[in-house]
């Protein structure tokens, strides 16, 4: 099911043939795929691929990132790279083209660290500042790209941002301003940005709403507390599960790292991938060892594919 629904079918040739039918397709999801239909009177080849899409964890870190300034835990004075994590934030590459989900402080430095010459678009979960107050950085996209830069969020959140970034939306914005393309998204609404489809899903972040995104059989929620049995069941079948998990202690408006692998074990992902980590959480190295199979802590940098399998 969730194959079909990730195949892009392109029209190749079509041609006169007899009357029968047969097709063929490869079964390695990854790899070209090509049909051929036998049709009265016609024979049509249709060639089919996968859409390969990358995932680039351009951050794992909390609010305040890890390290934390003034701090000197031995996460914050790791020299594991691993232990050092910017905001929250996600790249969803497809053939040369980008989407970012949130772009938080540390914004500027994640697209020059992975390396991004193409944007576009930025598609938000929510409004807090460790997912947009980097925003004011898409200016060299505005200008390499020649054009104004989605951006996707509900209603509210792009209500929010209007307010804490009057001066892009001013009537008469100073040359030089970020130029942005609100796109009101909601939770009832799946929509494609670049070729890449996303199903919205709603969690709730203490009081608040937050979106989470399902793009083929990888989902991506961040900032959840919890979620309604309606948006769960928007994850049923997915085969990677990106999830916050924020240290081993409650908290108010996170899952912490138990109630983060409960989730995980109701939902039977291949692989699960734990994010928007605090320094609390420990070391990688220690901490990794202690989770169940299937599940691990990502970290900046690292790269997967739609089935959660580590890339680079
Ligand atoms: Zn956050
Ligand atoms: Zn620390
Ligand atoms: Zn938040």
């Amino acid at each position: 099911m969730q194959a079909a629904s990730f195949t892009l079918t392109k029209f190749v040739n079509k041609i006169q043939g007899p009357p029968s039918f047969f097709s063929y397709l490869h079964p390695r999801p990854h790899f070209p795929r090509f049909k051929v239909t036998f049709a009265p009177n016609s024979l049509i080849l249709s060639f089919t691929h996968s859409l390969i899409v990358t995932f680039t964890f351009l951050g794992t870190g909390t609010s305040q990132g890890v390290p934390i300034i003034g701090c000197s835990c031995e996460v914050c004075v790791s020299t594991d790279p691993r232990d050092q994590r910017l905001r929250t934030s996600l790249l969803v590459s497809h053939e040369g083209r980008n989407v970012v989900i949130d772009a938080g402080p540390d914004f500027r430095q994640q697209m020059l660290r992975a390396g991004v010459k193409r944007l576009d678009a930025v598609v938000l979960t929510h409004e807090h500042n460790d997912h947009i107050i980097g925003l004011d950085d898409v200016r060299p996209f505005n200008f390499l790209q020649d054009r104004h830069m989605p951006l996707y969020g509900t209603t509210s959140v792009l209500a929010e941002v209007k307010q804490r970034f009057a001066y892009i939306f001013a009537k008469n914005p100073y040359p030089g301003a970020p130029m942005i393309d609100p796109v009101e998204i909601s939770k009832e609404t799946p929509f494609e940005v670049a070729e890449i489809p996303f199903t919205p899903i709603e969690v709730m972040h203490g009081g608040l709403p937050v979106l989470g995104f399902r793009i083929g059989d990888f989902a991506y929620i961040t900032d959840m507390k919890t979620i309604s049995d309606a948006e769960k069941s928007k994850l049923d079948g997915v085969r990677t599960l990106v999830l916050n998990a924020l240290h081993l202690e409650w908290h108010h408006s996170h899952l912490n790292l138990e109630e983060a692998l409960d989730f995980i074990e109701t939902i039977k992902p291949e692989q699960a991938w734990l994010t928007h980590i605090s320094h609390r959480m420990g070391l990688q190295k220690l901490r990794s060892k202690q989770l169940p199979n299937g599940v691990g802590l990502a970290w900046d940098g690292m790269v997967v594919g739609q089935d959660g399998l580590f890339i680079g």
